[in-house]
């Protein structure tokens, strides 16, 4: 008997009547006589909306109150699923993250599942009850409830399904799959037969917000066979994989994108062993974030260095620096904002040399000024004015044929 967890996403039990649609979904994969545990998220933007009633009240809610309160968007949808399949004769039992054994680490808003005590949800699996728990929450140690970071159910069902020795985990949302870019910015994008665990942790780390990058990692941790899917449309997903075996030999995969980024520069440093530890332990011991850094020697004695951040965290950045001006001893600080970073993403390019070149030159070709860039084996990213940004993705999406189903796919589709 197969073993499976299923997730459904804010969009997808947005209503009462798209609550009943997964019902009827989930009804026929119990019948189907598979064990099942069905995780879901809040009802449509109703996360959103937690968030705007704390704001309403204190500009700096309690980090722990904060997840106490949007933990209940995910309780609403659970026992009214669960309502909906006992309805239909499904014998469902609904749980919070806590109760399916969820135990996280103590950081609220962002905390990373440390262990899952399986044991009540394999036990009542093999009760033949379905399972519907809580996405997004877990609780520490001493019983606070936590969140994983939005997007996290997801990661609670992956997790789940590693915990529970699940045969595959099915995300079903409101693409048909993912795409070679994010299908709502891209008419182009195409939905990919498959991609791998890899490809896709850099895809969801640069801005793929179709799967939670956590979720993909458990995936690759634990080899959990994951399969995003549509909610709605009855239509083959995506399989995310360890080695992907259709369009092997393709250099990009998929193109990746987010905006508020912002470039910080901070001027004419001195030109020492000790300025970049100094510049980056001041940031981190601020909680500030640092992603692509540049440094540039000017002249003998001097530095610039530049560095990129979320646009969130420039108060603080600026705050942190302008505040050892003198132990750091640099001249200026100044910094641009509304930046975008677009990053073409592919296992194919530790191989080719030369696909950032053919990324430069695309970008170049239709005045798109890059002002920052940065490589991993199996990506290129560049910053570019958040104007730009839908426009660099579009000419990557051409540059690099990715609305064109390679060769080899071809004939495995006749
Ligand atoms: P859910 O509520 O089901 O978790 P999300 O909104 O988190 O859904 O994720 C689905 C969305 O991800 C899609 O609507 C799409 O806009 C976006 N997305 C971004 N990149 C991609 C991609 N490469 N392929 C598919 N969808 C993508
Ligand atoms: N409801 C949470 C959010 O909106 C978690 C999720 O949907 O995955 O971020
Ligand atoms: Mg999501």
């Amino acid at each position: 008997m197969a073993r499976i967890v299923q997730k459904y996403g804010g969009t997808s039990v947005g209503s009462v009547e798209k609550i009943e649609n997964v019902a009827d979904r989930v009804t026929r994969a119990a019948e189907a006589g598979s064990e099942l545990i069905v995780v879901v998220s809040a009802m449509g933007k109703s996360t959103d909306q937690l968030v705007g009633l704390a704001n309403d009240i204190t500009e700096h809610p309690s980090k722990r109150e904060m997840d106490m309160l949007l933990s209940t968007g995910e309780q609403v949808t659970i026992s009214l699923l669960t309502m909906a399949l006992l309805k239909r004769g499904v014998e469902a039992v609904s749980y919070t993250g806590g109760q399916a054994g969820i135990l996280t680490e103590a950081t609220h808003g962002n905390a990373r599942i440390k262990e899952i005590d399986s044991e009540r949800l394999t036990n009542q699996l093999e009760a033949g009850k379905v399972l519907v728990v809580a996405g997004f929450q877990g609780v520490t140690e001493d019983g606070s409830i936590t969140t994983l970071g939005r997007g996290g159910s997801d990661t609670t069902a992956v997790a789940l399904a590693a915990a529970v020795g699940a045969d595959r985990c099915e995300i079903y949302t409101d693409v048909t799959g993912v795409f070679t870019t994010d299908p709502r910015y891209v008419k182009k994008a195409r939905k990919l037969q498959a991609v791998s665990y890899d490809e896709m942790l850099e895809m969801a780390n640069l801005g793929a917000g179709v799967l939670h990058p956590r979720a993909v990692e458990f995936a690759k941790n634990y080899e959990v066979p994951l399969m995003v899917a549509s909610s709605m449309v009855e239509e083959t997903g995506t399989m995310i994989e360890e080695e992907v075996t259709v369009e092997k030999n393709l250099i990009v995969r998929g193109i990746a994108f987010e905006n508020d980024v912002t470039k910080v520069t901070v001027a004419g440093l001195p030109n020492r062993m000790d300025t970049l530890p100094k510049l980056f332990s001041i940031l981190s011991s601020n909680g500030v974030n640092v992603d692509i850094i540049i440094q540039n020697q000017y002249d003998e004695d001097h530095v610039n260095i530049s560095f990129s951040i979320t646009q969130c965290s420039l108060k603080e950045t600026v705050a942190c620096l302008e505040q050892a001006k003198n132990e750091l001893e640099f001249e200026h600080l100044y910094h641009e904002e509304d930046l975008a970073k677009v990053s073409i993403v592919g296992s194919g390019m530790i191989s080719n040399p030369g696909v950032a070149a053919t990324m430069f030159e695309a970008l170049a070709k239709n005045e798109i000024f890059i002002k920052m860039v940065s490589t991993s084996e199996i990506k290129v990213s560049a910053v570019v004015s958040e104007d730009d940004m839908v426009m660099a993705v579009e000419v990557l999406h051409d540059a690099f044929k990715l609305d064109e189903v390679h060769e080899e796919q071809a004939a495995q589709l006749v």
